[in-house]
């Protein structure tokens, strides 16, 4: 069946992107694919990191990390969102290391008595997760039930390197390790460091790196670091629509819900199979489609299924035509840094947000 939009993925770019972050980073790397690889497709992806050289996985939740040992990843992985009450058993039957910041959830795995593999989480500044209150109490508690293999934080500001704040993480991180080793636990694995850190604060690399956005090809922060391109990235994602419609219409129409636009021309109207259901932002006003060498703009409001753009009065596209939303901006394009501009948010949630609707592609990107 052909589909009237798709999210086509690049998988030699997201392989030369790991080796690129693994030559940077000059340590082990650890592929972050929680929220389905950032919309990229968590099983693909974590295959395909695997294949390429990642080290590690690592995911938010429990279940993400069983989907990918039941595909058949066999690299370790790493799961850091784990609530009390959460199945610490499928954990270690599914041999997948688990993060602890909370005393209940210790306990909970300590009681197993498997001798599960966990990292201890520690809060440096990030406000998040991490021990923070719980510290003190924490390392009087009994180890001799569980395999430390891991200690780490995270970054609040690793996009911001001149700020300060990630001096005193950096410096926190090291003190808290030093009370562990005080109390006689020192994990083999230390790792503290996001794709920003890993792109601009080598001294925070440890023993891991954790590489999320960067991976899949985009700048943690373009004002900050420039973009992914600039970065020597390649955008993994190209998202593309059909146009349902083209038709013309005089000067003076107006084009949607609100009759917010009207066309100041006659021109020709592309009415593309994708709205806000499938992560097209309600609120981007100023991005648009590439089709036919050049960027036509969003005009009228984003429905849920559908948007309108202007092609302009000499458009020859026909209904049917694909138009490509965003690319990694080497022909012209949108990319997903000007969906985010638009949308007064960041690459990460353009990506992440692409709705179930909207199948994934394993293909390079085609204009
Ligand atoms: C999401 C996440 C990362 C990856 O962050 P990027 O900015 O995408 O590289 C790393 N570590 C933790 C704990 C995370 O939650």
């Amino acid at each position: 069946m052909e589909h009237r939009s798709e999210a086509r993925i690049d998988t030699a770019a997201i392989a030369a992107n790991i080796s690129r972050l693994k030559k940077i980073g000059g340590v082990d790397l650890l592929a972050v694919v929680k929220a389905d690889a950032y919309g990229h497709g968590l099983v693909e992806i974590g295959l395909l990191a695997e294949k390429s050289g990642a080290d590690w996985l690592g995911v938010a939740l429990l279940e993400e990390a069983i989907s990918l040992r039941t595909h058949g990843v066999r690299i370790p992985i790493l799961a850091w969102l784990l609530p009390p009450g959460s199945d610490f058993r499928s954990a270690y039957n599914h041999d997948i290391d688990v993060a602890v910041a909370s005393i209940a959830t210790f306990n909970e795995i300590g009681a197993l008595k498997t001798k599960a593999r966990i990292h201890i989480e520690l809060d440096t500044g990030m406000g998040r997760g991490g021990f923070l209150d719980e510290w003190n109490e924490f390392l009087e508690s009994d180890f001799s039930h569980v395999d430390v293999v891991g200690v780490f934080s995270h970054f609040a500001r690793a996009d911001e390197p001149l700020e300060p704040q990630n001096t005193d993480q950096l410096l926190r991180f090291n003190s808290m390790i030093s009370e562990l080793a005080a109390i006689g636990i020192n994990p083999p694995i230390k790792h503290l460091s996001n794709s920003a850190a890993t792109l601009t604060n080598h001294g925070a690399a440890f023993d891991l790196v954790r590489t999320g956005i960067a991976m899949y090809g985009l700048s943690p922060d373009v004002t900050t670091l420039g973009t992914g391109s600039s970065l020597e990235l390649k955008a993994a994602m190209q998202l593309r629509a059909k146009l349902h419609l083209v038709k013309k219409v005089p000067s003076g129409s107006p084009v949607g819900y609100g009759a917010t636009d009207v066309t100041t021309r006659d021109t020709t109207l592309g009415i593309v199979a994708m709205g806000y259901a499938d992560g097209i932002p309600r609120i981007a006003k100023s991005a648009g489609v590439f089709i036919d060498g050049k960027r036509a703009p969003i005009i009228g409001r984003v429905s849920m299924d559908q948007f309108v753009v202007d092609l302009g009065p000499d458009s020859t596209a026909k209904s049917g035509d694909w138009a490509v939303i965003f690319g990694d901006g080497r022909q012209g394009e949108y990319t997903a840094d000007d969906w985010a501009a638009a949308s007064l948010s960041i690459n990460y949630e353009i990506v992440t947000r692409i709705g179930p609707r909207v199948p994934r592609i394993y293909a390079p990107h085609v204009y």
